[in-house]
C-alpha cells in the first residue's frame, strides 16, 4: 500500500522540505576545507533546532548523525567525524532530513570542496544531478513508478561516458515513499528491472524521494565494519543527488527544492503545483 497525503498533509511536508533545503544551504555553505563533517553535523542540528524541527536520521536504525556526509568513494551513509577532516578538491554528498508534526523531508546534494576537482568529477555531478531531474520529470499522472526508474537510466546513458566506459548506477540502493515516515513503499530503483513490473500508477497524494547514486566505476558497494559507510568496491568516486516530490492535482512539487522545481522542471517543460505555502 502506498500511502496518499491530503493537501494538508503535503503542507506539512512542504515545511519538512524547505528545513532540509536550508540544512544543504547551511551545510554547504560550511563544507570548507579544514572543516570537519562533524562540523557540518552541528550546522545542521543548529538548523533544525532554529526552525523547530525534529531530526529523521539521527537514531533511525541507531545512526549517531543528524545528516550523512559520504566524502570521495563513499556513496551514502558516511557517519559525521572529528577525524574526517575535509580537503580541497573533495566531494561530498551531504543527505539531510527534518521533521515537522510527524511529516519528513529527506535530501541530499553533491558539494565540490574547495578547489582542484578533475572535469570528471564535475561531470560526475551534474550527470547525477540531471539524473535526477529526469527522473522527478517523470512524477506525473498516467505514469507509472517504472517511468522513474527508466527516466533517470535512460538520462545517465545518454551522456558521454566517462573513462572508465561507463557510470556505475548503483543498484543497491535507491529512492522511496515518504510522508509520515522517512522510508515508505514504494522502493524507487534507478535503473529499469523487467521481472519487478512496471510498478503502481502515480497518482496525486503520492510522495516519493528520487535519488540517484552514480559512480565513475563499478556499481558493486560494500558496508564498512561500521555498519553505515557504503564505499564503491573499486574506489572510485561517486554522487548523490536526492529531492522529495509530491504529485498533485496541480501537478509536481518538489518539496525539498527552495522554488519547489519551478526553474528546473519548467526547462522541462513541467508547470510545478503553487506552493501551499505561498
Ligand atoms: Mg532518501
Amino acid at each position: 500500500m502506498v500511502e496518499l497525503k491530503t493537501p494538508e498533509q503535503i503542507a506539512k511536508m512542504r515545511q519538512a522540505g524547505l528545513v532540509v533545503a536550508a540544512m544543504h544551504r547551511a551545510c554547504a555553505e560550511a563544507a570548507v576545507p579544514g572543516a570537519s563533517t562533524k562540523d557540518l553535523d552541528r550546522v545542521a542540528a543548529k538548523v533544525l533546532a532554529d526552525h523547530g524541527a525534529k531530526p529523521n536520521f539521527l537514531g533511525y536504525g541507531g545512526f549517531p548523525g543528524n545528516i550523512c556526509t559520504s566524502v570521495n568513494d563513499v556513496v551514502v551513509h558516511g557517519i559525521p567525524s572529528e577525524d574526517d577532516v575535509l580537503r580541497s578538491g573533495d566531494l561530498l554528498s551531504i543527505d539531510a532530513g527534518a521533521v515537522i508534526d510527524g511529516w519528513h523531508g529527506d535530501a541530499a546534494i553533491t558539494v565540490l570542496v574547495g578547489e582542484g576537482h578533475s572535469d570528471e568529477v564535475v561531470e560526475l555531478s551534474r550527470v547525477t544531478e540531471r539524473s535526477m531531474w529526469a527522473g522527478l520529470a517523470a512524477m506525473r499522472k498516467g505514469n507509472r513508478l517504472v517511468d522513474i526508474s527508466r527516466a533517470v537510466e535512460s538520462y545517465v546513458r545518454r551522456q558521454p561516458r566517462p573513462s572508465s566506459g561507463a557510470y556505475g548506477i548503483v543498484e543497491e540502493y535507491g529512492g522511496h515513499g515518504i510522508g509520515s515516515a522517512m522510508h515508505m513503499d514504494p522502493h524507487v530503483l534507478n535503473y529499469v528491472e523487467r521481472r519487478r513490473g512496471r510498478g503502481p500508477k502515480l497518482v496525486p497524494g503520492m510522495c516519493l524521494a528520487i535519488e540517484p547514486m552514480l559512480t565513475l566505476g563499478t556499481p558493486r558497494t560494500h558496508v564498512l565494519s561500521d555498519d553505515w559507510t557504503v564505499k564503491t568496491d573499486d574506489g572510485s568516486w561517486s554522487s548523490h543527488w536526492e529531492h522529495s516530490i509530491a504529485l498533485t492535482e496541480e501537478g509536481p512539487l518538489v518539496l525539498t527544492a527552495p522554488d519547489g522545481g519551478k526553474a528546473m522542471l519548467g526547462e522541462l517543460g513541467i508547470t510545478t503545483a503553487p506552493d501551499p505555502l505561498g
